[in-house]
């Protein structure tokens, strides 16, 4: 069974993980620096401040932007719970902009269409890996105040063109902060893990002060415990001088971090050439649609985390359920993503939100269908899946229209 997406490990990655299982320092230790410098220098950013997942990055990120109660932010419809839900984690409104029809990301115009005097925060998020347009979502937010901190959980290794230049995804000046995660699914991974990029530097201190507890350890950044004479700080002490979390991760996590990234380049090609042959097999079909990059010319720079087609299932005659199904029975395992997040039950009761509100991203979500991509699958497989999608469309798609 061909999943969805899958995680690529070597023995070189196993090797590294057991290296630092024989060391002294499980977490808290000298790997997590060094998989936080060379992410930084990947991606050509000053600062990046590893953490336990993608989420924890995005909460720390709203929290380091200073975003709390009374503030409004904005991101896509179509994304994971979590770009949202950061929101609500700090006190903050949660809302929603529809996506381009053509991109799948949050659309500019619709962002300065529902602007609201509260918005102080907007997420955009790099939908299957192709950027979202960060140059008009920057000067709407920064015309009006607001950050932008990119979810960039799709598009690790990626680049956007930025001042007539190719800039990585994390690099580039249209976002204050970036933040990643590596999951299995994504690009690279640590098993569990996230990363916060920022070239601001006082981002970047609060972010590791609010990684370990808002506690530090730097006597000279003391204040003492107003003990008088007894305020003695030795070499035990500690102070705690915000509300933190422990959004640690481990040293053996980075370690897998480290080894994937060295090969992250290479992983990335081979979806390339997967999505170039998806594309080819798919581009003729009629019911079909293939996913589409805001600029072609941005096919061989984008990180490609998903493969996912618009299918129009009343045509076509079969419901969504009955095709994965049938494609499933061929070995072939797809997913959907995504649910828009407005219509999650939650979203609706806590903030009222209802369909129609994102009419785009509830189209989308009606007609997505994700193949499965993953850099360790073998032309056979591509073949397969092509193959098996061809098969189960074969009462309404002629060969003919498709090849
Ligand atoms: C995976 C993902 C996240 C969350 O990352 P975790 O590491 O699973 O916490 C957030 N946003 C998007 C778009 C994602 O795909």
């Amino acid at each position: 069974m061909l999943p969805y997406g899958r995680q690529y490990i070597t023995e070189e990655d196993i090797a590294q993980v057991v290296e630092v299982l024989r060391s002294d320092h499980l977490t808290t230790g000298p790997v997590i620096r060094k998989f936080e410098n060379a992410f930084a220098d990947y991606v050509g950013a000053k600062h990046a401040i590893a953490v336990c997942n993608g989420t924890a990055a995005l909460h720390l990120a709203l929290l380091v932007a200073g975003i709390g109660p009374g503030d409004r932010v904005f991101t896509s419809s179509n994304t994971f719970l979590a770009s949202a839900n950061c929101a609500a984690h700090v006190g903050a409104t949660p809302d929603f902009v529809d996506i381009d029809p053509v991109t799948y990301n949050l659309s500019p115009q619709s962002l300065a269409a529902n602007w609201q005097a509260d918005t102080k925060a907007v997420i955009p998020v790099h939908y299957a890996g192709g950027p979202a347009d960060m140059e008009s979502i920057a000067e709407i937010a920064r015309a009006n105040g607001a950050v932008v901190i990119e979810d960039a959980c799709h598009a690790i290794g990626g680049s956007v063109e930025c001042d007539g230049r190719l800039k990585k995804i994390g690099g580039h000046r249209w976002a204050d902060i970036s933040t990643f995660s590596f999951h299995p699914v994504k690009a690279m991974t640590c098993g569990e893990g996230g990363m916060l990029v920022t070239d601001n530097e006082e981002y970047a201190n609060q972010a590791r002060l609010l990684r370990t507890h808002g506690m530090i350890r730097d006597v000279d950044q003391t204040v003492g415990l107003e003990l008088g004479k007894l305020d003695e700080r030795g070499p035990w002490y500690y102070e705690m001088h915000r509300l933190g979390y422990n959004f640690r991760i481990t040293d053996f996590q980075c370690a897998l971090g480290l080894s994937q990234l060295s090969r992250l380049d290479q992983a990335i090609a081979r979806r390339r050439e997967i999505v170039a042959s998806y594309n080819k097999a798919f581009k003729n079909c009629e019911w079909i649609t293939t996913p589409k990059l805001a600029n072609e010319d941005l096919n061989d720079h984008t990180s490609w985390h998903l493969y996912t087609l618009q299918i129009d299932f009343p045509a076509i005659g079969r419901s969504r359920s009955e095709l994965m199904k049938e494609l499933k029975a061929l070995g072939v395992g797809t997913q959907v993503l995504y649910i828009p997040v407005h219509l999650q039950p939650w979203y609706r009761q806590t903030y009222g939100y209802s369909s129609g509100k994102c009419p785009q991203a509830e189209r989308y979500y009606q007609r997505t269908l994700s193949l499965p991509l993953y850099p360790t699958m073998t032309d056979d497989d591509v073949r397969l899946v092509v193959e098996s999608v061809y098969k189960s469309l074969s009462h309404t798609l002629s060969k003919t229209q498709c090849h």
